[in-house]
Order: structure tokens, then C-alpha cells, then sequence
């Protein structure tokens, strides 16, 4: 059977707990390989080069886009992330589901290039759910913290140019609404159409 992954693109605001979903969704769901990240932020206490992302200097990255080898990036909260394009490319042609975890902007690149890929939003049940969430988890700055609480709105009204929602108010059930819609997505006829021709 001539099968493709599935491209899954998954955002939404800071603190929303689209990293929580996708670490969980990758725990129970093995054929599903995560995109790392190219980034010109540093690293949080605890992250691992290569893990979390790669870590690069602002020069490296220049020439990542010069040379063309990034799928989509853009400059998020004054920093430049990105998708390194190599990894995605293979995965997908090898028939493994690449999940990317990127901001708005990246995503609607990598829409105008897949449109056949799936495109799913994390939203906070409320805004005061998401600063405080910004602010328990204990990451960034006071001054980072106003930055991305400060963007939250703006980016949450993006949401109409996604194809599903998922409000995370409980993570449980926000993990398995976006197993269901992988599952949903990988039946739909115009993905399948052509392997049915096998059954004959
Ligand atoms: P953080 O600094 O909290 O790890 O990530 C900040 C934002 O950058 C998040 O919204 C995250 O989804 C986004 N991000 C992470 N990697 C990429 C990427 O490769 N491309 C784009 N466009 N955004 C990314």
C-alpha cells in the first residue's frame, strides 16, 4: 500500500498545554514522531539540546534560511523558531505522522505548502486559566510573562484558520480528542482513495 503520513500541526497561546498534549500523545501513540525545532532562544533549566529543540545562534540560524533547509519559521516572542524541513520531509514519505508544535504564523506557512495536513488549535478554558498557568509554571522572566499573556488575545482569534479547537480544561480528555481526530483524519475517503483501489 502506497501510504503517506499524516502531517499534524498543532497551536495555540502560551500556557495553553499544547507541549503537555503532544508529550502525552507521543507517549501512547509510538508512529507519531515529533518535528524538533530549530530556536535562537536559550534553554530553559532542564531542556536538552536536540530534545527540546536545537539551539542555535541567531547567525546559524540566517544560514539555515539562506540554505533553505527550514520548512517554515518565524520570529516568536523576539526569537526565531523554526522547522528543520529535512526530518519532516523523510518521515512523511516513509509513511510516519510528523507532528510539529509551532506558533501561528510558522503553521500557516506550512498550511500554504500541505494543505492536506491537519491543523489543530489548543485553547485555555479562560484567560485567567492561561496566565496563571503562564505564571505556575515558572519558566520565563516577569517581563516574558507580560509578553506572552500580552500576545494571547490576538493569537487566540486566529483560531477560524484551523480546522479543529480543543478547549484544555481537562488534559485527559484534550489528549484523546486529538487521537480522535488523527483517527477521523486518517479515514477520510480523499486520503484513502487511493489504497481502495487495492481491495479489487
Ligand atoms: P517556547 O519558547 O515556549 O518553547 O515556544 C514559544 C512558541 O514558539 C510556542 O508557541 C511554540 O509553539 C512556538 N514554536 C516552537 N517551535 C517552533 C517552530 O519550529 N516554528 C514556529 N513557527 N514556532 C515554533
Amino acid at each position: 500500500m502506497d501510504k503517506k503520513g499524516l502531517l499534524i500541526v498543532v497551536s495555540g497561546p502560551s500556557g495553553a498545554g499544547k507541549g503537555t498534549i503532544c508529550k502525552n500523545l507521543l507517549k501512547s501513540n509510538k508512529q507519531i514522531k515529533i518535528s524538533v525545532s530549530a530556536t535562537t532562544r536559550d534553554p530553559r533549566k532542564g531542556e536538552v539540546e536536540g530534545e527540546n529543540y536545537y539551539f542555535i545562534s541567531k547567525e546559524q540560524f540566517e544560514d539555515m534560511i539562506k540554505q533553505d533547509a527550514l520548512l517554515e519559521y518565524a520570529s516568536v516572542y523576539d526569537n526565531y523558531y523554526g522547522t528543520p524541513k529535512k526530518y519532516v520531509l523523510e518521515n512523511l514519505e516513509n509513511g510516519n505522522d510528523v507532528l510539529l508544535e509551532i506558533d501561528i504564523a510558522g503553521a500557516l506557512q506550512v498550511k500554504e505548502k500541505f494543505a492536506d495536513g491537519v491543523f489543530i488549535f489548543i485553547l485555555p478554558p479562560s484567560l485567567e486559566e492561561l496566565k496563571k498557568r503562564i505564571v505556575t509554571r515558572g519558566t520565563e522572566s516577569q517581563k516574558d510573562i507580560e509578553k506572552r499573556y500580552g500576545c494571547a488575545i490576538e493569537e487566540i482569534e486566529q483560531v477560524i484558520k484551523y480546522d479543529y479547537a480543543i478547549f484544555n480544561d481537562d488534559l485527559q480528555r484534550a489528549t484523546k480528542d486529538v487521537e480522535a481526530i488523527i483517527t477521523a483524519e486518517k479515514c477520510r475517503v480523499s486520503r484513502i482513495h487511493k489504497n481502495i483501489k487495492s481491495i479489487f
